[in-house]
């Protein structure tokens, strides 16, 4: 009886749950590029070109461990082009009556899984999908603070007995410095692509050659050795400073102290224990202070687990919800980067050389423009999908759809991350170098995020005027006099009608 192990490009864990689950010698596992995955959508060059080359690195390392490994190079004359098929040719090929497969993370497949036949809780998370569930259910409000403690309790990380470490489950009040001047950014680990890698690289140009985003110099992580050198070097060169400046964003300091870590740990190459203890490691041995820590943690046990959450209880169509009827086209600039805003134009520069940009740029830039802009969410949503290489849809959708744009009507976040320009100068040095003046409302070269931001208060107050987190900004607007209401209105409409 041969068993079919189908290990998806997001599953590249020596440990996933299905490996686990059956006897090795019964087992092949099957491993397929197809473009039925990598080619629709149009995903950027380097999120494919890190995933074939992860691919075919985690093959030789199962090989490695006495696993039959079955893969369909993505060339392969016989390739079906989709998961389906390959699942389908592998059980004839190898005369196989069983298949079990892990969980996706997403809708689409997940329903794909269930006709090829089992499929595996993901334990490569902390809380089960069903356990997340439980959790959610019946409570008035899903606050992330309130999951967030629990999971350090369920984990023990930064705890003494039953309290915080340092007396505070949160330090998000110190993480939130502006860009000071004199700072150094070490820049993380640089891989020299070896012959697999180049390999893909090459088969990338080839076949994907449309596709948005730069695939050279090409220096990623790609095993789970040069994963572990990424973690070592984050937490010895950077973790120190992440806390106080986990929000600031640097023109042309893409990483600044962020682990860059996400598309690592979202393939499986790194696992989300394992990076929390070594940051815990690093308080305990007195080398990096407790809220760099702490808002590193956060982000791993909290919202990375929580944000899959929600994207399981919230259902399939979670990604077509828009409450605020936001129908605005995608703007071209999120494509080339060519608008005369410096903080979007950087932005999308990152993202296009780096297939990742820093939390903030992506939630207080790009998804804050297209918020008040009043843009489409499913386009947005399908953006951020195609750009970033930690993109996955578990965790771009909620970030999207709930976090970024309110399209939820408030099931993740308690009120819309609106912010005018006064935030982003606050927070970086884009404004410095920009054609627009920050000062300025309205009038000739104002900043249109500031009209922006009052005109997305003024046309969704219907829905969002009685949010209480709201009121003082509506506060803010009714002190307008009209007339100053209707040029910041005006000014607003103008700016949308050249996008
Ligand atoms: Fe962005 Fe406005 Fe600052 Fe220009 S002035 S960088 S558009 S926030």
């Amino acid at each position: 009886m041969t068993i079919i192990l189908p290990v998806l490009a997001d599953q590249l864990s020596l440990d996933l749950a299905s490996l686990k689950a059956v006897d090795r010698a019964d087992a092949v596992i099957l491993m397929a590029e197809v473009m039925g995955e990598a080619g629709a959508p149009k995903h950027h060059k380097t999120k494919i070109a890190f995933l074939f080359s992860a691919m075919r690195h985690h093959a030789d390392a199962l090989r490695e461990q006495g696993w039959r490994v079955d893969y369909v190079a993505l060339d392969d004359p016989e390739n079906s082009q989709s998961l389906g098929g390959e699942v389908d040719r592998a059980k004839a090929r190898h005369n196989a009556d069983r298949v079990v497969s892990v969980e996706a993370g997403c809708w689409r497949l997940i329903e794909a899984q269930r006709s090829w036949g089992e499929v595996l809780s993901d334990d490569r998370f902390l809380v089960s999908r069903a356990w997340f569930a439980d959790w959610a259910e019946g409570r008035k409000r899903l606050l992330m603070e309130d999951f967030y403690r629990l999971m350090r309790k369920r984990t023990g990380l930064l705890m003494d007995g039953d309290q915080p470490t340092g007396g505070q489950w949160n330090f998000d009040a110190d993480n939130r410095k502006p860009p000071a001047k004199g700072l150094v950014y070490p820049a993380p680990p640089q891989f020299q692509p070896d012959d697999t890698t180049e390999a893909v690289l090459a088969l990338v140009e080839a076949r994907f050659g449309d596709h948005f985003g730069d695939l050279r110099p090409f220096a990623r992580a790609v095993t789970r050795e040069q994963a572990l050198v990424c973690l070592a070097d984050f937490v010895e060169t950077r973790l120190a400073r992440f806390g106080d400046y986990q929000d600031a964003m640097v023109a042309g300091e893409d990483g600044m102290f962020h682990s860059q870590l996400s598309a690592l740990i979202n393939c499986g190459l790194l696992g989300p224990m394992e990076v929390c203890q070594a940051a815990e490691a690093a308080w305990t041995a007195g080398v990096v202070p407790l809220n760099a820590v702490e808002g590193f943690i956060r982000q791993i046990i909290g919202w990375r687990e929580y944000v899959r959450g929600i994207h399981w209880i919230a259902g399939p169509d979670y990604e077509s919800r828009n409450v605020l009827g936001a129908a605005r086209p995608l703007p071209s600039f999120y494509w080339t980067g060519e608008t005369e805003m410096r903080c979007m134009a950087e932005a999308v520069r990152a993202t296009k050389q780096n297939a990742h940009a820093h939390h903030i740029q992506r939630l207080m830039v790009l998804a804050n423009f297209a918020l008040l802009a009043g843009i489409d969410p499913a386009e947005v949503s399908a953006w951020f999908l195609i750009v970033y290489a930690d993109a996955y849809e578990w965790v771009e959708t909620p970030n999207v759809i709930g976090m970024g744009l309110f399209a939820d009507g408030g099931l993740m976040a308690s009120k819309p991350y609106a912010a005018g320009g006064a935030y982003i100068n606050r927070m970086s040095d884009y404004c410095r170098g920009c054609a627009y003046d920050v000062k300025k409302r309205t009038g000739e070269g104002a900043c249109p995020f500031n009209s922006l931001y009052w005109d997305f208060l003024a046309r969704n107050r219907d829905r969002l005027g009685r949010n209480h987190r709201l009121l003082r900004m509506y506060d803010g607007w009714d002190r307008f006099d009209p007339a100053e209401q209707a040029r910041i209105q005006a000014q607003a409409a103008g700016f949308l009608a050249t996008l």
